[in-house]
């Protein structure tokens, strides 16, 4: 992982700011599941110095073996009525739902977002007691893996994880404990010089996102294309 919680002052560090300001024996804290991290340094020439959980058998998503719990899961009561309103709800705001999956998610394809839609229905997310469409994208997002094969808008893979306490998706809106966020967890490939050398370096970096009910009006591509347009036309 690339950051971590100075438990001192609360604040979240990169790595680079941590080995500037503390020393490396000083452990952190998991901005994910506030287990405790420690540094680790730079062990083969693919690996660049990182934060890693150091306590055994720790149950953080961020750890690529740790399935995330409630994605296997079905609902365990359905509500027909609430399920018929969300899709009523989705099948007229869809584009909405699209762009939040978009903002978060880097080139997110209309073919991908139709498979986001499948999953959905294979596990019958539409069921879930109380389920309102501002939970839509973030459940939608923890549905699979994204691949940097599946869209060429996209330099990195990654995958989204809730906190590590959710069991089942509807504690997002039930458990008031549960914290309104979700992390994309994303490995990324980049070149360092070394010895004048450019190598293919490999990190880990977690973003953290809150869970809001705020649409974005334009896509992603429209956004960063302003500065572009505002040049061509010569507007200051
Ligand atoms: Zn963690």
């Amino acid at each position: 992982m690339d950051r971590a919680i100075n438990p001192k002052d609360g604040l979240v560090y990169k790595i680079d700011e941590w080995l500037k300001l503390f020393s490396a024996d000083q452990s952190g804290l998991c901005i994910v599941c506030g287990n405790k991290l420690e540094v680790r340094a730079e062990s083969t020439v693919s690996t660049t110095t990182h934060f890693w959980h150091s306590v055994r058998g720790s149950n953080c998503p961020t750890i690529q073996a740790n399935s995330t719990p409630y994605v296997n899961l079905l609902p365990s009561e359905e509500d027909e009525a609430n399920a018929l309103k969300v899709k009523s709800d989705f099948t007229q705001r869809f584009y909405e739902v699209f762009l939040k999956c978009d903002l978060l998610c880097a080139g997110l394809k209309f073919e991908e977002f139709k498979e986001l839609v499948e999953l959905a229905n294979t596990k019958r997310i539409w069921y879930y007691r109380d389920l309102t469409l501002d939970f839509l994208p973030y459940i939608f997002l923890t549905l699979k893996k994204f691949s940097s094969r599946d869209s060429r808008f996209r330099d990195n893979s990654f995958y989204f994880v809730f906190e590590p306490n959710l069991k089942s998706y509807n504690e997002l809106w039930i458990d008031k404990k549960i914290r309104k966020k979700i992390w994309k967890v994303e490995s990324v490939t980049y070149s360092e010089k070394v010895n004048g050398v450019s190598k293919d370096k490999r990190k880990q970096v977690v973003t953290e996102y809150d869970i809001d009910s705020i649409y974005p009006s334009e896509p992603v591509w429209v956004t960063r294309s302003r500065t572009t347009i505002q040049k061509l036309i010569n507007l200051k």
